[in-house]
């Protein structure tokens, strides 16, 4: 037998963390890396917070899960408080990023199909978009590499150019029930839509009767500097997805809707059995006491600012391996004039210094939100190092 244990999907490599102690990880052989990743916009508080340690400690120990079948006081406090801080009236939680957006999808297609307009069911998404790897998911993204070996896809999604108002337009027709789009792209190499993409989708949506979801499974809780970044377009979506930083690195997800766009989410027609039960509730209220007030998202906003001009006055003293920097709040990224993986692999294995590569030749930062002084200072010592010792492979 040559297959291992672990389903060997992920090309993992050899950093294998044992601890974390706030924006440090901690390996087998005791290397410290400083984490600019956060388990991928998940570890927004860090790895070692008290207050979340704490609240999920708490609960673990008076209650973990009991199922929907039962009335959840935890999931109506939670839900208040998203209720309270957002556009929407109402929440369904799920217990990761893709079950989040599946909701949404289901959600779009019910909000025209449940009087009986079955056939409203086409959702515009955009190229390069990421929204997961379940059925549905791959098959709102326009990327082959995610589609091979799974045919056939699931039909009802029809994907235009990110951020080309007018190719979004001109795709809506007597089938089409909704956009689902990421305001800012993640996997798809940190690139914000543009102010007049977002409010004119919005406009569109409303001309048509459309419902308009956005994926904002990475750039959402208050990794933006605002605690959804649809705040920054001025407009009001219908549903979100959201998850990866909502649960602080606990498994949860949720999708968010206003009480019109959920019409069709009825009784019975969607569930889960872990979604929102207790342990994972705790854990997203602790997440969002910490995030959702005008100070913390006013320190993330001033942290994003700080970072993104030393960034920028950085890649000046290397014109050959920078060509920009993008993104909003903590959601940064590096344009590179290189493949961004030799560079990321180069940080980690020489400098102790853990990003993420993405999409579009882009070099992901996305550090704890928590992240002070010292951490900013001690990544642009590693990334100077690092730049300055990096060889790029020559063609
Ligand atoms: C990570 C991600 C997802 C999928 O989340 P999972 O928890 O991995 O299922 C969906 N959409 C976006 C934008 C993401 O970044």
């Amino acid at each position: 037998m040559s297959i291992t244990p672990l389903m060997p999907v992920y090309p993992r490599c050899g950093v294998r963390p044992v601890r974390g102690e706030h924006c440090h990880l901690i390996d087998e052989d005791g290397t410290r890396y400083l984490d600019f990743a956060s388990g991928i916009a998940v570890n927004l508080l860090g790895h070692s917070h008290a207050g979340l340690i704490g609240a999920i400690q708490k609960q673990a120990e008076t209650l973990m899960h009991v199922s929907n079948l039962y009335g959840s006081p935890q999931g109506e406090e939670l839900a208040q408080k998203l209720v309270d801080n957002t556009f929407a009236d109402t929440v369904f939680f799920t217990n990761s990023g893709a079950e989040a957006v599946e909701c949404a999808i289901k959600t779009v297609r019910a909000y025209h199909q449940h009087d009986g307009n079955d056939e409203r069911f086409e959702i515009i998404t955009f190229v390069n978009a990421f929204h997961g790897r379940t059925m549905a998911t791959i098959s709102a993204s326009n990327q082959e590499k995610m589609h091979k070996g799974f045919n056939p896809l699931l039909p009802g999604f029809r994907y235009v150019e990110f951020d080309d108002l007018e190719a979004a337009k001109a795709a809506i027709g007597p089938q089409t029930a909704g956009f689902l789009v990421e305001p800012v792209q993640g996997e798809g190499g940190i690139r914000p839509a543009s102010q007049e993409f977002m409010q004119g989708l919005r406009k569109l949506a409303d001309e048509h009767d459309l419902l308009l979801a956005l994926d904002e499974v990475q750039c959402g809780v208050a990794r933006t500097g605002t605690l959804y970044a649809y705040e920054q377009y001025g407009i009001e979506p219908d549903v979100v997805a959201s998850a990866k930083g909502i649960g602080g690195g606990f498994p949860i997800g949720a999708c968010l809707a206003t009480e019109k766009a959920a019409r069709g989410m009825t009784f019975g027609t969607h569930g889960s059995t872990y979604g929102g039960n207790p342990l994972g509730m705790a854990a997203g209220m602790a997440v969002m006491e910490a995030v959702a007030n005008d100070e913390f998202l006013a320190e993330v906003r001033a942290k994003g600012e700080r970072l993104r001009s030393r960034l920028e006055q950085f890649i000046g003293n290397y014109p050959d391996l920078f060509e920009s920097v993008r993104g909003m709040g903590l959601m940064l990224g590096m344009k590179m004039k290189v493949e961004p993986r030799p560079f990321m692999v180069h940080l980690r294995d020489h400098h102790e210094l853990l990003t993420v590569a993405a999409g579009d030749n882009t070099l992901r930062l996305l550090p704890p939100l928590v992240i002070g002084d010292a951490e900013m200072d001690e990544f642009f010592e590693k990334l100077s190092a690092g730049a300055a010792s990096f060889q790029p492979e020559h063609a």
